[in-house]
């Protein structure tokens, strides 16, 4: 762990900000991928695959010419119907790309990207192994051989973590050595595997490209979306996830339970004790609950001293538990040396049959409220 840590940090020394120890596992694989990442990235690979499609249906069929001047006919035609199909496939790639932010629709997308010219490389070099080209023609029909290496240099456009890149680097290769397995002999072995070796180091340097733009972008994000004071999700952001965790909630019918929490007597601390002071409080408050936290439960600063505690699949007891938890390890300490204590309300999407996530807050508020009528230092989890 310390050694890809650090190898992350030298390879990604330009990134604005450090990417977070924590954060160098999303490098390697999107499984832990928090929803408003994910989404963000699925629309920019959904958005650059559209981008190439558009220019390889402009570019593959305008070749043609070239073709029909140089080649034998009908090698010539038959290139020309096969680019015009390849052109084809790009401009229906183009156009039934979903822009819903989900990352299989994406992955859809540029797996397509990729198999439309490995199949057009494969045919073509059926094609054109059955004609001894020579001069001109012979260069020109060279020129085919090239389309893998292009391949994995455009890979390089797309920000992915480490196993997508290889994923998507490998069918490409394969087409490669497939083809190449076709008129293998002791003869063009060494050049195939001189030309194999160049294109895996292609499909290294484009897959180190893929990562550093990952990292970029899980920098950005992270830096736009955090309370600058508490390190945790700022209220805009909470929102929004909350909004993609309700869809995501209604789809799979999985329980959304959410906690809103309000420290006690805050002002207190900062009437005694001065602003700063209680600033620490928030700080050490939010970094406790970081760190007892489930990787897919989110903090979000709602408002000064309130926090809304968004816990995905879990049911309304399971939530309580949590809660009973946390507060049993303690919020933290106020300056006089007390227990830091909240009233906490919490509330789930379906048991609560709350219409959407707007009433699954004010619902945990209201409970809140009445958690603090009843005393403070409490939770009220029902009517
Ligand atoms: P209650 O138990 O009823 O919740 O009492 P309270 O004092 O916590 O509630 P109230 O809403 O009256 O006061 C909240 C205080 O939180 C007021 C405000 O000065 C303070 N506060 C809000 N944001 C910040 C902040 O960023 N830093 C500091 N130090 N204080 C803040
Ligand atoms: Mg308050
Ligand atoms: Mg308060």
């Amino acid at each position: 762990m310390h050694i890809t840590h650090f190898i992350w940090q030298k390879l990604l020394g330009l990134a604005p900000g450090e990417i977070q120890s924590g954060d160098t596992l999303w490098l390697l694989s999107p499984r832990q991928h928090m929803p408003l990442l994910t989404q963000r990235r699925a629309l920019m690979l959904v958005n650059r695959c559209r981008l190439f499609a558009i220019l390889f249906s402009a570019l593959t069929p305008a070749w043609a010419v070239i073709d029909l001047l140089t080649l034998p006919y009908p090698l010539s035609l038959q290139l020309a119907a096969l680019r015009l199909l390849v052109s084809a496939a790009f401009v229906a790639l183009a156009v039934w790309q979903p822009m819903d932010g989900r990352l299989p629709a994406a992955y859809r997308g540029i797996a397509l990207l990729f198999a439309i010219p490995t199949l057009f490389y494969i045919a073509s070099h059926l094609m054109l192994r059955r004609y001894h080209l020579e001069g001109l023609s012979a260069a020109i029909g060279a020129g085919y051989a090239f389309l893998p290496f292009v391949l994995l240099a455009g890979l390089a456009i797309f920000p992915l973590t480490l196993l997508e890149s290889l994923a998507f680097a490998s069918p490409a290769l394969l087409g490669f050595v497939l083809t190449s397995l076709l008129d293998l002999n002791g003869d063009n072995l060494p050049g195939f595997g001189g030309e194999f070796w160049l294109l895996s180091l292609l499909a290294g340097v484009s897959a180190i490209a893929s990562v550093s733009q990952l990292a970029f972008i899980i920098v950005l994000v992270h830096q736009a979306i955090r309370d600058p004071l508490t390190g945790v999700f700022s209220r805009r952001s909470g929102e929004e996830m909350l909004g993609l965790l309700e869809l995501q909630a209604q789809r799979s019918r999985q329980p959304l339970s959410l906690a809103f929490i309000d420290l006690d007597h805050f002002k207190a601390i900062n009437d005694h004790y001065g602003h700063l002071a209680g600033d620490q409080v928030l700080r050490h408050f939010a970094e406790l609950m970081e760190g007892r936290l489930r990787r897919s439960d989110v903090l979000v600063r709602w408002g000064g001293e309130e926090f809304v505690l968004l816990m995905p699949g879990a049911q309304l007891a399971h939530a309580a538990q949590v809660i009973a938890r946390l507060r049993a390890q303690g919020l933290g300490e106020r300056p006089e040396g007390l227990p830091l204590t909240a009233s906490i309300g919490v509330a789930e999407l379906f048991q609560d049959s709350c219409a959407d996530w707007r009433a699954l807050v004010d619902l945990a508020d209201t409970r809140m409220y009445r958690a603090k009528q009843a005393g403070r230092n409490q939770v009220v989890i029902s009517d």
